[in-house]
């Protein structure tokens, strides 16, 4: 499955804001920011004023990035977001929300998306009791997700739980922190969704 190779630090730089990438380092002064907060690139790119075509396109290649999600499969989950019915845009974040790598992340069990997908990939997740290593499946309400019984001594794993335990399970989501295990409550909505983005603008972006 294809994905985002490069460095990090520099998708977080081009937005202008901590996109939360690599887990723990982002929350502290040895975020790349801290050190250089100036987009890469020409200087003399840098400072044109942006276009709205610029800025709607920046909307759409932040929320792309904060998922991990390739442009591909984004456009895909646009796509199934207009035939939804209702707002777009909200659906659109639903779509990104439900993704198992970031289900993985909520619930606490990973430190960074890239981190969940990992889990996933390496088929230390299980989905209502089966193992599932795609990281775009996509939760539905009543689903538990777990770690599997051998990888839970897993240190990276316990450091994760340990770690974010104090930053919360979003309401949508419930955990058992002590068996690892997660379920869906009820499907994501926006206001569960803390994630600075702005989705009309990204509907206005592919609608042009
Ligand atoms: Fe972004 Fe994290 Fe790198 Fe900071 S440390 S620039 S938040 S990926």
């Amino acid at each position: 499955m294809a994905r985002y190779l490069g460095a990090r630090c520099r998708l977080c730089r081009r937005e202008g804001q901590r996109l939360y990438l690599k887990g723990e380092r982002c929350y502290g002064s040895r975020c790349a920011l801290e050190q250089r907060n100036t987009p890469p690139g020409e200087p003399k790119l840098r400072r044109q004023k942006p276009t709205d075509y610029a800025i709607r396109l920046r909307a759409k290649q932040k929320a792309r990035r904060i998922y991990g999600v390739l442009e591909k499969q984004f456009r895909r989950y646009f796509e199934k977001a207009t035939r939804m019915g209702g707002v777009t845009g909200e659906n659109l974040l639903q779509l990104l929300e439900r993704r198992l790598d970031n289900v993985v992340y909520r619930l606490g069990l990973a430190t960074s998306r890239a981190q969940a997908r990992q889990w996933v990939r390496h088929r230390h997740i299980l989905v209502n009791g089966r193992i599932v290593d795609i990281p775009s499946y996509s939760v539905k309400e009543g689903d538990e997700i777990q770690v599997k019984d051998k990888s839970r001594n897993i240190a990276a794993i316990q450091q994760a739980l340990e770690i974010r335990s104090g930053r919360g399970t979003p309401e949508w989501l419930e955990l058992e922190g002590e068996i690892m295990k997660g379920r869906v409550v009820r499907l994501p909505v926006r206001s569960d969704i803390g994630e600075d983005i702005e989705e009309q603008l990204i509907v206005e972006f592919y609608s042009r």
